[in-house]
């Protein structure tokens, strides 16, 4: 079956309507594109779950900060569409900017206690632009179930906090689906082709450092300042790295058990994000991983 290549809200929305007419469940996989393994991962579940699955490619401004990557940021769009055909997905929704923000829209989503550490302490906005397109992609499309990667973790518990507060979760089910890796570890991104070869080399040290956290809470260690040192340590030796923060966190909020002050607990998470070089990298594992 070919693929439909969608441009405008109406007409995805009208798709997706009369594969729901014909009592066909509609899995949704939201991308900003250059496609990896890892989003493939999110077609090949969807496909598993669903009757159809819709995946869409924008490159939302709102979420990007004013330094940041979104001008660079890769769009190799006939590729992706071929990718995305490939692997049996039945529509892509790629809207542009002007369809998805007239200049008149006004209106944004926010969200308090989850987006106040971590990537959202440290990108300001962020949240808000990811919240808001969600949001409006879930109106557009109006699928069964939508595919999220737990590579962004922060983003699953930011998602599924606002599909339950917002009770989209009367007509939607998110499914948090494993961080696809290179075999070095190095969880697959996007934003991995802008490291140089000896970036590259490094880069695999985010996963051992959680992997050290995760071993060394197997081992016994009970306090986030012990915990969090043994992947600084390894983080640091490595020389490269700029880190922003390597954190255990509680897995329901994402915030930090050195701010709450209360012990780590086996359901948590521990979050890495460092800049190496010029490329900003994130990953997590559990804490009970190991
Ligand atoms: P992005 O295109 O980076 O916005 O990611 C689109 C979706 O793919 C999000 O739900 C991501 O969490 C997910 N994703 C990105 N990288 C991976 C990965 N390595 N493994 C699993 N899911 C991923």
């Amino acid at each position: 079956m070919t693929m439909d290549v969608v441009k405008g809200r109406r007409d995805v929305h009208r798709l997706v309507a009369a594969w729901k007419a014909q009592g066909l469940r509609v899995g949704f996989v939201p991308t900003m594109g250059a496609l990896h393994e890892g989003h493939l991962a999110l077609i090949d579940t969807a496909r598993a779950a669903c009757d159809r699955v819709v995946a869409s490619i924008f490159v939302n401004p709102l979420q990007f900060g004013p330094n940041e990557d979104f001008t660079r940021y890769p769009r190799p769009v006939e590729r992706d569409t071929a990718l995305l055909a490939a692997r049996g997905c039945d529509a892509l929704f790629l809207p542009d900017v002007a369809e998805m923000y007239p200049t008149d829209a006004d209106t944004v989503v926010s969200q308090r206690l989850a987006t106040e550490h971590l990537c959202g302490a440290w990108r300001p906005g962020h949240f808000t632009g990811v919240l808001t397109v969600v949001l409006k992609l879930l109106m557009q499309v109006a699928p069964h179930d939508i595919f999220l990667g737990r590579k962004d973790f922060q983003q699953v518990v930011v998602l599924t906090r606002m599909v339950r507060d917002l009770d989209l979760d009367l007509d939607i089910r998110v499914h948090a689906c494993p961080t696809v890796r290179e075999s070095d570890g190095l969880a697959m991104s996007s934003r991995n082709a802008y490291l140089g070869p000896a970036e590259r080399a490094a880069a695999p040290t985010l996963k051992r450092a959680l992997d050290a956290v995760s071993a060394a809470f197997a081992a016994g260690v009970r306090t986030t300042a012990e915990l969090e040192s043994a992947g600084v340590s390894i983080v640091e030796r490595a020389g490269v790295f700029k880190i922003q923060y390597l954190s255990v966190v509680d897995a329901a909020t994402c915030v930090p058990r050195a701010v709450t002050g209360t012990a780590p607990e086996a359901t948590d998470v521990v979050a890495v994000a460092a800049m190496l070089g010029a490329t900003r990298l994130i990953d997590n594992v559990d804490l009970s991983a190991r």
